[in-house]
């Protein structure tokens, strides 16, 4: 057994290569092969979000806090909340991110695949962020 205490994990700050806006990210646990699942808290400032991209095996989100959105690509902008559990498909692209005027907080799970856990794409615009793309 192995107790990692909360709020003892250092966070680091998303990329802008890969994030609009200011996200921040703690590391809450990592995969020790064979098994693959880690998990990310992540907490989006208002209008904050990933850009496009996608997991190999898939990812789910567990909305924590805030207010959030999220897109699958050629679906609505869908708006999530706290208890939201939101699952994204092998491959499938997408984006995640805080709505406008509220920060979200979500723990991402998702498996590693030959060492990969994400591939990224273009930024997501402000027309497709306010859902008018
Ligand atoms: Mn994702």
């Amino acid at each position: 057994m192995d107790i990692r205490r909360s709020g003892t994990t250092a966070s680091t700050t998303g990329s802008p290569e890969y994030f609009t806006g200011q996200a921040r990210l703690e590391t809450l646990f990592e995969a020790a092969a064979p098994a693959r699942a880690a998990g990310v808290r992540v907490t989006f400032e208002p209008g904050a979000r990933t850009a496009w991209h996608t997991h190999p095996l898939g990812q789910t989100l567990l909305v924590t806090a805030g207010s959030g959105r999220a897109q699958r690509w050629g679906g609505p902008v869908e708006a999530i909340r706290p208890g939201d559990v939101v699952r994204f498909g092998p491959g499938e692209k997408h984006w995640h991110g805080a709505a406008p005027d509220a920060r979200m907080t979500h723990i991402a799970i998702h498996e590693g695949l030959d060492g990969r856990v994400v591939e990224w794409l273009e930024p997501v615009s402000e027309q497709q962020y306010h859902g008018s793309a």
